[in-house]
């Protein structure tokens, strides 16, 4: 692997003590790092090396998924790591900042090669992005890449504005979109698994599917994030990238790990076959809640207007379900329902492909992504007696056998390798927001009511309705 600088924004910061630091020391471990490898972190707070590197310490004792036993391998892994303060906004910090990143390249004899992850707030993405190019820390004889994660905008507009601002220092093969549910396990085997699925459940192969569920449902209600949620609501926090990813990466089915170039081409083609949603449509096929008080697995919580930091009357949504269509022959007749949302009763992430049959028991293909992970068959009955659902599993396909691996563990380590099949890529994040922008105009314009759902259900009884018009039920509501 070629030798990498990592410099990290926001090194003091939430994200990085719990996900990137153990990510970078788990690939430290499994010797998956570049062997001449150095980490800036920075921030505004004034740190010395040597109490960033026993921060990051701390870090790895409370969140790594290695035991952090050997103290030498820690040791050798903080021999990389340098801070140095920095206000995004402060041009002479970037200054300053190259003169640092240019020693340690002499230092460990390195080409410059750089990777920049912004693992801060989005609205310091475009300054930052400028100020590396302003600065000439862009300007390499090796490779420069950009990771950013998620919202990559606040609507199609403000999208394509900060596309276009991060376009002037990166081109576009030089940005890595994270979306982490593109990093887990399942959703990066999907295609495969399924293929394999569908070979030994041969009938299934050519019977038509009658419907496709996708949920992603949490248990947890807004908690510290009641700034950033309070303004972005489900739509944007989930539906508009988590769900459209998974819906785009079950779609294309790929029996191969296929290039990066293909998996794009085959998730645009998704994305536009997608049926636009217009004033009416939106109206009938969109459901929109916000979660009042309620019980949770014995606990009671709070409404969502009553949380702390959320103004009493807000309007925000906690959960939406919507009913998608497809324009292509083969999916035409089969609706595809996605529905997410806080404080719901169980917290799962799950893909149910339904098969069209005549009599009363059903076949069910189903993709569990998380906490569970496994692919399996199961035949159920159709009624609405939801308990009574026959258990039988015909078949479960032996899954990951080795440890799951951490999200950010790949998804870093593709970065690194230059790698960007499951990073979403600019194409689908336009066209995503083109297919939302209906939908956040109808809220605007509240066309859409907001229905108001017990914390611990499974979202407002429209979601059930918006199924049932077309004779389903949302399968495992129990
Ligand atoms: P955080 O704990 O608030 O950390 C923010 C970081 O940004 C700190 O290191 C802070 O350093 C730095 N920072 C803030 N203002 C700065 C400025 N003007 N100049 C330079 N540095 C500045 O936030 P976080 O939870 O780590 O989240 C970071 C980003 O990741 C956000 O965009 C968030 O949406 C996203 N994200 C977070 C999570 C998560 O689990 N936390 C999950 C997914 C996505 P100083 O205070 O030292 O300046």
């Amino acid at each position: 692997m070629e030798p990498a600088t990592f410099v990290l924004f926001g090194a003091t910061g939430d994200l990085a003590k719990r996900k990137i630091y153990p990510a970078l020391f788990q690939l430290f471990v499994d010797q998956k790092l570049p062997s001449s490898f150095s980490l800036i972190g920075l921030g505004r707070r004034e740190l010395s090396h040597e109490t960033f590197k026993s921060n990051v310490e701390q870090s790895l004792i409370t969140f790594s998924r290695s035991e952090v036993k050997d103290a030498d391998v820690v040791k050798k892994f903080l021999r990389a790591f340098r801070y140095h303060v920095l206000d995004v906004d402060r041009k002479e910090d970037y200054t300053k900042l190259l003169r640092l990143v240019e020693e340690r390249e002499e230092e460990l004899n390195i080409t410059p090669n750089r990777m920049f992850y912004l693992s801060v707030g989005p609205e310091f993405f475009e300054t930052i992005a400028t100020n590396i190019h302003e600065s000439g820390l862009g300007s390499v004889d090796g490779w420069k890449r950009l990771v950013i994660e998620k919202p990559f905008g606040h609507d199609l507009e403000s999208a394509r504005q900060l596309n276009h601002t991060l376009n002037q220092a990166f081109d576009e093969p030089e940005i890595y979109r994270i979306d982490h549910y593109l990093g887990k396990p399942m959703v990066q085997q999907m295609g495969q698994l399924l293929h394999s699925a569908l070979w030994e459940q041969a009938d299934l192969r050519t019977r038509s599917i009658a419907n496709i569920q996708i949920s992603a449902n949490e248990t947890l209600g807004v908690e510290e994030r009641a700034g950033y949620y309070d303004h972005t609501g489900a739509i944007r926090d989930m539906f508009q990238n988590h769900m459209l990813q998974l819906l785009m990466m079950l779609m294309i089915e790929l029996p191969n790990r296929s290039s990066v170039d293909e998996v794009g081409k085959l998730k645009r083609k998704i994305m536009k076959s997608l049926m636009s949603l217009n004033k009416m449509d939106i109206t009938q096929h969109v459901v929109r809640g916000q979660y009042g008080a309620g019980e949770i697995k014995g606990e009671q919580v709070v409404g969502y207007t009553d949380e702390l930091g959320i103004a009493v009357d807000s309007q925000n949504d906690t959960f939406i379900a919507a009913k998608l269509r497809v324009d292509d022959p083969f999916w035409k007749d089969t609706p595809i329902y996605i529905r997410t949302g806080k404080r719901l009763k169980e917290k799962v992430t799950r893909i149910v492909i339904e098969y069209k049959s005549k009599g009363p028991l059903k076949d069910l293909l189903i993709v569990e992504i998380g906490p569970n992970e496994g692919i399996f068959f199961q035949r159920s009955q159709s009624d609405k007696e939801r308990s009574d659902v026959e258990m039988s599993v015909r078949s479960q396909l032996s899954f990951m056998k080795e440890s799951v691996k951490d999200a950010y563990e790949t998804l870093i380590h593709d970065a690194l390798v230059g790698d960007k099949t499951y990073f979403a890529h600019w194409d689908e994040v336009e066209l995503s927001w083109e297919w939302v922008q209906p939908i956040l105009d109808a809220y605007q314009d509240t066309l859409i009511p907001l229905h108001i759902y017990s914390a611990g259900s499974y979202g407002p009884h429209e979601a059930d309705e918006l199924l049932a018009r077309d004779g389903f039920h949302w399968w495992f509501d129990f």
